[in-house]
């Protein structure tokens, strides 16, 4: 299935958008390196709830199977301080399983294709990347940022529905079913200069700053797996710094949707979808690197735009306490409009 003659492709970055653009490319019998700055398997901070990207898309990168498994969410039901305030069904089911297992099972898969991976190598950036080198980097830095997120696993966590979330003062945290028994615990917090405190202890004490104490002694009592525990900061929302001209970027890499919507993992599979036939059209001599990432940008921008721009409108109602008052009393009343949200961030 290879062709002698392709152009060969870089990938800088392996995790969902990565992983998956090398898998579909391998399908396509297109020569690809990912090159990886760490090794795996290992956790990450991520919710690991999926939702809104379709079987189709799936499939169009070789890796629907992979999820063949993975726990189906239902319901949802959120919770402030003082109690619950709201319990939905959601518009579409969504997935859960770990990055622990779905990394890992997307290298397996990349490496039995014939992909070359390079683990624990970081790539330096120094000016426009050279021609077949596309960026699936994740989040860009950005030392100003005032978010923290913080994630562990839960070994006996009783969840009430298969999404909790529970909002408090200047963060909140979802819990939802992954595999084994296990629960997600994933939270996304202000920073704060008064916490000096670090694993599973970061986690509990930034719940109860936040006003969910009672929470916080119920995830201590649920057995959180100590080498799950993971922590992040330094990142910004939205459409991220545009890098040196000529330059692909996909994932994270391009945009950042807020992490409640539970949508960053697909658009992530999306953005790699949307950038395939342009790759593959790419390594045959059909078109040039700087039309790959003229096209590739304005699909991506297209696609994204509008629920980019419904997350950057919600965010401040989940994370300011003005904002979550108002959402708090719209949802105990019926009144948020929670279906259209979901979809419109879709
Ligand atoms: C608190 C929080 C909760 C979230 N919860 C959810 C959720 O429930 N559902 C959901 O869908 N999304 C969620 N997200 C978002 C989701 O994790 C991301 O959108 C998704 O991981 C993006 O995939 P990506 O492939 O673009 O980047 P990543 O998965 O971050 O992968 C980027 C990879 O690039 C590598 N890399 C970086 N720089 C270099 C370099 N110079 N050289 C080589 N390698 C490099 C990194 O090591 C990493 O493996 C959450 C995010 C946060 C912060």
């Amino acid at each position: 299935m290879e062709e002698m003659n392709d152009r060969p492709l870089t990938i800088i970055g392996g995790g969902i958008a990565g992983l998956s653009l090398g898998v579909g490319l391998r399908n396509a019998g297109v020569p690809v390196t990912i090159i990886e700055a760490a090794t795996y398997p290992r956790h990450r901070v991520c919710g690991e709830f999926i939702s809104g990207v379709s079987r189709d898309t799936l499939e169009s990168l070789g890796v629907a199977d992979l999820l063949d498994d993975a726990e189906v969410c239902r319901e949802t039901a959120w919770h402030d301080a003082s109690g619950p305030i709201l319990r939905k069904t959601l518009p579409s089911p969504a997935l859960g399983i770990s990055r622990f297992r779905l990394d890992r099972r997307m290298v397996d898969r990349f490496r039995e294709l014939g992909g070359e991976l390079r683990e624990g190598e970081r790539y330096r950036e120094n000016g426009p990347a050279p021609e077949g080198h596309l960026f699936a980097t994740g989040r860009s830095r950005d030392a100003e940022s005032p978010w923290l997120g913080l994630k562990g696993h839960l070994t006996d966590y009783p969840l009430g529905a298969d999404l909790e979330m529970h909002l408090g003062d200047g963060g909140y945290i979802g819990l939802s079913r992954i595999e084994d028994g296990r629960v997600n615990a994933c939270g996304l917090f202000r920073r704060r200069g008064d916490l000096h405190v670090q694993g599973s202890e970061a986690l509990l004490a930034y719940l109860s700053a936040c006003g969910l104490g009672k929470l916080s002694e119920r995830l201590g009592r649920a057995g959180l797996d100590p080498e799950s525990l993971t922590g992040v900061s330094a990142f910004q929302f939205g459409r991220q710094v545009k890098s040196e001209g000529g330059n692909v970027r996909l994932g994270d890499r391009f945009s950042i949707i807020g992490p409640f919507t539970g949508h960053g993992m697909s658009m992530a599979f999306q953005s790699a979808a949307i950038v395939l036939p342009l790759l593959r059209d790419y390594a045959k001599g059909g078109i040039g690197w700087d039309e790959v990432a003229r096209q590739s940008d304005s699909l991506l921008s297209r696609s994204f735009r509008r629920r980019l721009g419904v997350s950057r409108l919600v965010h401040p109602f989940l994370t300011s306490d003005r904002g979550r008052r108002v959402m708090t009393i719209l949802a105990r009343r019926n009144w948020l409009p929670f279906s259209l949200l979901y979809r419109a961030t879709r």
